[in-house]
């Protein structure tokens, strides 16, 4: 049994979809095959999430467009006859919930209604694999992956999790299950989400628990590359990547795969491969055990739109440990995650994602303590496997906030 995780990008048009249709046709075996949402669906659904939160009648255009994009998709792939009902009864579901009145709580109203991104596309997906011959069954993820009720960045329930999973997934006189990424929820239905780009962690837990002989990312890239092609010339890729290289890459920002991937697949030994759903025919990369030493490149990663938050003890004291867990526990209860740390003497240096919320009023609670300073538009450029050579050519002409550097590691912190 194996798993797939299809992408936005590989199911964005209705050639798109018939492209991921041949790549299943060419395997006999048994598949559960997560999708994300088509394109940059999530993108256009997070502005209909503020819209209905802010009461703005613009929400009624958004889904419209949401309902258009899908449609001439479907018409396509159904050859004009017309939406499969399945679609039309998640359009009317989700018309119906913007014209209820939001609650108070934003993380909870973004997951009730980021989740019909995935739905619609899984349910389309689904439809026309039948329609197409491609006999497969249609599953709610909902119904079997369980999390608590952290909405928008919700943890997973292993052990119930696991339980209605293995029970759903029986793989009894059916071969094909097609199902979401990225949504699950709560013991008492609630939808919720494990966190954009979550599809990858979906398909990493379903291989976990079902034991999967391996998971495979179908993407619009020849594999992991040694630098994200958009960004820099010359990424070359890389055939084979330990568990653990590949969790400090997308730890630092590496965009292929969701950092809380590896975990799940690494526990149990499963094999990731990284493949082009463009040249299918292609190796890709894997990502798997490996116990002897191999050469890699130089590895570049770049995060954007990073702010650096500087805290000084208004006192001139020391920067001491109770400081550090003050800052820690803060930073946990206002859901910031922090990408680097770094203390000097009386400096404590915070590397953040630039918060959607006033930087100001964030920090507002920590200002009778500390001195507040904010650099933001930065960002952070990790070189695994870093030569000299490769460092001093990265660093010409830079402004650089802040380094740090391992054996393997390099890392700064740039002006974008
Ligand atoms: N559709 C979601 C997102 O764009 C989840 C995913 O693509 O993995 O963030
Ligand atoms: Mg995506």
């Amino acid at each position: 049994m194996k798993i797939f995780k299809f992408g936005g990008a590989s199911v964005k048009s209705a050639e798109a979809v018939k492209n991921v249709t041949r790549i299943l046709g060419k395997y006999n075996e048994n598949l559960v095959v997560v999708v994300s949402a088509m394109g940059k669906t999530t993108n256009l659904l997070e502005t209909l999430v503020r819209a209905y939160f802010n009461k703005d009648e613009k929400k009624y255009e958004i889904f419209q467009e949401f309902k258009a994009y899908h449609k001439e998709i479907m018409d396509d792939l159904f050859d004009g006859n017309g939406i499969p009902e399945s679609l039309t009864f998640l359009f009317v579901e989700l018309e119906a919930k913007l014209k209820k009145v939001p609650s108070l709580d934003y993380n909870f109203e973004y997951d009730q209604i980021i989740c019909f991104g995935e739905l619609v596309s899984t349910q389309i997906i689904s439809d026309y694999l039948n329609y197409a011959g491609v006999k497969n069954q249609w599953i709610d993820i909902r119904a079997c992956l369980r999390t608590d009720d952290n909405f928008r960045d919700a943890s997973v329930d292993w052990e119930w999790t696991e339980e209605l999973v293995q029970d759903t997934f029986r793989f009894n006189g059916q071969n094909l299950y097609i199902t979401q990424g990225f949504i699950g929820s709560t013991t008492t239905n609630l939808t919720t989400s494990l966190g954009r780009e979550g599809s990858d962690f979906t398909a990493a837990i379903l291989g976990n628990i079902l034991n999967a002989e391996s998971v495979s990312f179908w993407k619009d890239v020849p594999g992991v590359l040694s630098a994200d092609p958009k960004k820099m010339d010359g990424a070359v890729k890389i055939t084979e990547l330990s568990y653990r290289e590949a969790v400090e890459m997308t730890h630092s920002g590496a965009q292929i795969i969701h950092p809380k991937t590896m975990k799940p697949l690494h526990n149990k030994g499963i094999s990731l491969y990284v493949k082009s759903f463009l040249e299918p025919e292609n190796s890709g990369t894997v990502i798997h055990k490996i116990d002897h030493k191999i050469e890699l490149p130089p590895i570049f990663i770049l995060k954007e739109n990073l702010v650096l938050i500087t805290l000084s003890p208004k006192d001139f004291s020391f920067i001491s440990i109770n400081d550090i867990d003050r800052v820690v526990n803060f930073l946990l209860e206002n859901r910031v995650k922090v990408t680097l740390m770094q203390q000097s003497a009386i400096d404590l240096n915070l590397v953040i994602d630039a918060p959607e919320a006033d930087l100001q009023e964030i920090f507002l609670e920590l200002k009778p303590f500390y001195s507040v300073r904010y650099n933001t538009d930065l960002t952070l450029i990790t070189i695994r496997h870093y030569t000299e050579e490769v460092l001093d050519w990265m660093v010409k002409e830079k402004d650089i906030y802040l380094e740090q550097h391992s054996r393997l590691t390099a890392r700064m912190l740039v002006k974008q």
